[in-house]
């Protein structure tokens, strides 16, 4: 199926993120969450969330991703959004830019990540203890 059968239909979020799975090249797993903030689905790429996107009728929202966990429930959301305008919705173009936005979340998150001193793991700001250690090295010492 092509981009433009798609476009047609751009209002209909579900297949514009089916358009986007299809399309570009992303980190696995993919998971759908409902937006934190309004209607919409938000797309989260990679492990541990290592990119958002989110698409709406005219511009899409990427950026970092991240995690927190709700009575122990994992959640995830990202952060910092940058706005890519769609002027012509999900063509090549538009692609073309969420693909980059979507490279430079990655990057972005990617520089936040942190060495735990003890196991020496690499972990998201929101796996470490404000101690320099992850929060399972900190769990177990407690
Ligand atoms: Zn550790």
């Amino acid at each position: 199926m092509t981009t433009g059968t798609f476009v047609r239909w751009r209002n209909y979020a579900a297949r514009d993120l089916i358009t986007v799975v299809e399309a570009l090249d992303l980190p696995q797993p993919l998971t759908i969450v409902a937006c934190p903030d309004g209607p919409g689905q938000l797309l989260i790429a990679g492990d541990p969330a290592l990119a958002g996107i989110v698409v709406r009728a005219d511009h899409a929202e990427v950026g970092p991703g991240i995690m927190w966990w709700d009575d122990g429930y994992r959640m995830m959301g990202m952060r910092d959004p940058e706005i890519i305008v769609l002027p012509n919705g999900l063509d090549d173009a538009g692609l073309a830019a969420v693909q980059a936005a979507v490279r430079r979340s990655i990057t972005r998150r990617r520089r936040g990540f942190r060495r735990c001193s003890t196991c020496l793991s690499l972990n998201p700001p929101e796996r470490m203890s404000t101690r320099g250690v992850c929060r399972a090295c900190a769990d177990r010492r407690e």
